[in-house]
């Protein structure tokens, strides 16, 4: 176990505000954590029975494949069985709370470097425990509504117990602090065509395993990690995987190396009635189904902020350094929609960001300068010919942002072994994409680590 970091006893002053946290998983633990570290009371609603988000994995999958109908009973996680992390263990951790290797008697621990979701669950489990967060949470609470009561200018928070007859709650809070994950609403592509396909579509939130796809013929449109993983996955058992991806410019199909059943295509050009599927390259196939691994919308059901904050094409915002509304901060604030990350290091980042200006620790910039601020990084987006749906990629400058929260918070920058490995595993992944989680050269690193 890492060695245990004694959890301060909650020190609540006259700057220690009442927080709602919405989610347990990476962000709801870590922001738990750094509200309680500042003071603040912490209450933290979480729809499912446990800790760990995204990584607690789920066999069941969806009633609608493709998650369109807004009635479905959701299932939160997108994770498929054999999911192994794509980051190094090492890197992901918290900065206190390394992610290392344990040996528990009569416990199966997964000691690889890139282990499976099974290990990241435990991971954040006992993270939960280790900082005492577990008691705060208020385990199978969907939070329904969160609006501000403009009156006493309070967080109107109303809840339902899932299990034990529904039983609502509607609690007011100083603040609340939206954890709720963006890897669970489907995001899909659109061709000419689509909506009479006639054949079966399916969205990768909800695959688990390859055998539905035994025999078939499968088109799967995406070129993510995910997408990567799945195709590979689906050849085992597949008739022919016909990969679509909008970085291909080839013009004709480029069979892949190592895979007799497997070709890479550029874009779908359209598809027809007959269940023929035209790609761009001037291909096509008559597919047995469509395979979305297209990414996800970031969704806040229950939150009514009269468009003060808004999504429009999967940018939340307007929102000042990625969190926090300006006309609204510090009262609410939303971690983790950052994608293209190392996440859990620069979540923790974000909460400590987010507790330090709740309580008046940490000045932030009058309203007219945080948005202006937002206003500039729209300007440099939109010059840069950035899509609005890439605002929260932040890939590119991924260290600055963590660096520039770190200043905010006096806390140190990242290390620069974690930015190092980061980087020499992005290498290692594009050059070896079937084996980069068995084999690297980052060694000089790890031991750094
Ligand atoms: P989540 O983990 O999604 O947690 C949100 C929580 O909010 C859930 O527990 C949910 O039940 C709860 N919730 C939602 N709505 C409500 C509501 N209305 N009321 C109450 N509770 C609610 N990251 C890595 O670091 N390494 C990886 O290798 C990696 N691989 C990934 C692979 C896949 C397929 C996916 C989808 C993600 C991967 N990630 C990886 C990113 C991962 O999402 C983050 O690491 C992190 O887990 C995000 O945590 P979160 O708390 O923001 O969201």
């Amino acid at each position: 176990m890492p060695t245990p970091t004694p959890t301060p006893t909650p020190n609540t002053t006259s700057s220690s505000r009442k927080v709602a946290v919405i989610g347990a998983g990476a962000a709801g633990l870590v922001a738990a954590r750094e509200l309680r570290r500042e003071g603040h009371q912490v209450v933290v609603f979480e729809r499912n029975n446990r800790v760990g988000g995204t990584w607690v994995y789920d066999s069941r999958t969806e009633s609608d494949p493709l998650g369109r109908d807004p009635s479905r009973s959701v299932v939160h996680t997108s994770l498929y069985d054999s999911l192994r992390t794509n980051l190094p263990r090492e890197s992901m951790g918290f900065r206190d709370y390394p992610f290392v290797v344990i040996k528990e008697e009569g416990k199966e621990r997964d000691p690889r470097r890139f282990p499976g979701h099974r290990e990241v669950c435990c991971y954040l489990s006992d993270f939960a425990h280790h900082f005492g967060i577990v008691g705060l949470i208020r385990f199978e609470t969907e939070v329904l509504r969160v609006r501000l009561n403009q009156e006493t200018k309070k967080w109107v928070v109303g809840s339902r117990r899932i299990g034990g007859g529904g039983v609502g709650e509607v609690v007011e809070f100083d603040a609340v602090v939206v954890c709720n994950g963006h890897y669970s609403e489907p995001r899909l592509a659109d061709f000419p065509g689509i909506d009479l396909w006639p054949r079966k579509q399916i969205h990768s939130h909800n695959y688990r395993v390859p055998d539905p796809f035994q025999d078939q013929v499968v088109v799967l449109v995406g070129s993510s990690a995910s997408a990567e993983d799945i195709s590979k996955e689906v050849s085992w058992v597949a008739k022919e995987v016909h990969i679509s991806s909008r970085s291909s410019n080839s013009m004709t199909p480029v069979k892949q190396p190592g895979y007799d059943n497997m070709w890479l295509h550029s874009r779908i050009e359209r598809t027809d009635e007959d269940g023929r599927v035209v790609f761009q390259d001037g291909s096509s196939v008559y597919a047995d189904v469509i395979l979305h691994c297209t990414g996800y919308k970031y969704h806040f059901p229950f939150l009514e902020a009269n468009n003060i904050v808004t999504v429009d094409d999967n940018c939340v915002g307007p929102l000042y350094q990625h969190v926090l509304p300006p006309a609204l901060a510090p009262s609410l604030s939303f971690i983790g929609l950052i994608w293209r990350v190392i996440p859990f290091p620069l979540l923790e980042l974000q909460s400590k960001w987010v507790a330090g200006v709740l309580s008046g620790r940490i000045p932030l910039p009058s309203q007219e300068e945080m948005m202006s601020s937002v206003c500039a990084l729209y300007a440099r987006l939109k010059d840069a010919g950035v899509p609005k749906h890439y605002t929260h990629h932040i890939g590119d400058y991924q260290f600055e942002y963590s660096d520039w929260l770190a200043a905010q918070c006096g806390f140190p920058a990242m290390e620069k072994w974690r930015k190092q490995m980061y980087e020499a595993s992005e290498i290692n992944r594009t050059a070896r994409p079937g084996t980069y989680r068995d084999k690297w050269d980052d060694e000089h690193w790890n031991l750094q680590a």
